[in-house]
């Protein structure tokens, strides 16, 4: 049952996952694509999330999408600075600038950032950790991820984890999707795009999320990169309403490797599956085996600080002998 509506704003608003948005010209959504937006939520009961460009909107924006209770998520070089302390996300789309932001424990982050990047400059992380609310880590190239690189995230997870242990022995409760989601988590949690949440786009059709209005694909005939993507990638329209083929894809019980796997943090990016194997219910080794070692280092840290939080499961979360429940499934 869907139940979020994720609004792009513009065509430049920020992603605040592993796909990319590489477009620079604006594309300000019309202001009654973005009432009807509104007024399709409130008939479907939708929550709203509104992701928003680098720029400043029109104050007659701003006044439409105060009418209705929603989340902002913006980017972290926001123009609009007031704004910004209100959003519930602040999305930075590389490492600039983290060393001055003002973190608030009453926001969430998120880091969109390279492997290499993550890999020379994690302990960073360590000072956001002490004032953020929470902090979601994105790794926009996980397919590239090779067995050295394994190594090198499993150490990282390993070294956070201690910085985390000693927030928890001061009383603190730091989030950190890598290792903390998981911990508290006792079924799957995915994105699930295309059945819980689908997006509205500024051309006012809707999209299986984001990542699927941004796809850039070329088939020959098309005149602008928008004919594209709704040609392709739509799943219907404001006008329409909702047409989604192959909905069943979408689901967990559909994904015959995700639904049998304990990764519960795992994103089980339907992009990302589509970009890596072709189909978007199977995901790429790559993503898998981040998603167990995260899950293995929250297993050791749930074990290391249980005695610090009273509010944490009692459960276990099982050693087990893989990373990609695909090779299991082979044995
Ligand atoms: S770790 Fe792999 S199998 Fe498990 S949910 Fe994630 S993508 Fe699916």
């Amino acid at each position: 049952m869907v139940e979020y509506l994720v609004i792009l704003l513009d065509n430049t608003s920020v992603s605040y996952c592993h796909y990319p948005n590489d477009k620079v010209q604006h594309n300000l959504i019309p202001v009654e694509i973005l009432k009807k937006g509104i007024m399709y939520a409130m008939l479907e009961n939708l929550t709203i999330q509104f992701v928003y460009p680098e720029y400043a909107l029109p104050n007659e924006y701003n006044d439409v999408i105060e009418t209705i209770d929603h989340c902002k998520i913006v980017p972290s070089t926001f123009e609009d600075k007031s704004l910004r302390k209100d959003a519930d996300v602040i999305v930075f789309n590389d490492w600039i600038g983290l060393d001055v932001f003002h973190f608030t424990s009453s926001q969430s982050y998120i880091l969109r950032t390279s492997k290499t990047d993550f890999f020379e400059r994690y302990l960073f992380l360590n000072g956001v950790l002490e004032k953020a609310g929470r902090l979601n880590v994105v790794l926009t190239d996980i397919e590239t991820f090779s067995e050295d690189d394994f190594d090198k995230y499993q150490k990282i997870l390993v070294t956070l984890s201690k910085k985390i242990e000693k927030l928890f022995a001061q009383g603190k409760s730091p989030q950190l999707n890598l290792l903390t989601d998981r911990m508290l988590l006792s079924e799957m949690n995915n994105c699930n795009a295309g059945v819980s949440n689908i997006t509205l786009a500024p051309d006012g059709n809707f999209y299986v999320c984001p990542a699927f209005y941004n796809l850039p694909v070329v088939d020959g005939n098309e005149k602008t990169l928008d004919d594209v993507c709704q040609k392709r990638f739509s799943i219907g329209s404001l006008h329409d309403g909702l047409d989604i083929k192959n909905f069943q894809l979408y689901r967990l019980d559909h994904a015959p490797i995700c639904r049998n796997c304990d990764a519960f943090q795992c994103k089980r990016c339907i992009w990302l599956n589509r970009k890596t194997t072709n189909e978007v219910n199977t995901p790429s080794h790559e993503q898998c085996v981040v998603a167990h070692l995260e899950r293995n280092a929250s297993r050791d840290l749930l074990l290391n600080i249980r005695k610090y939080g009273a509010f944490l499961p009692d459960k276990e979360i099982t050693e087990i002998d893989y990373l990609d429940p695909f090779d299991n499934l082979n044995t």
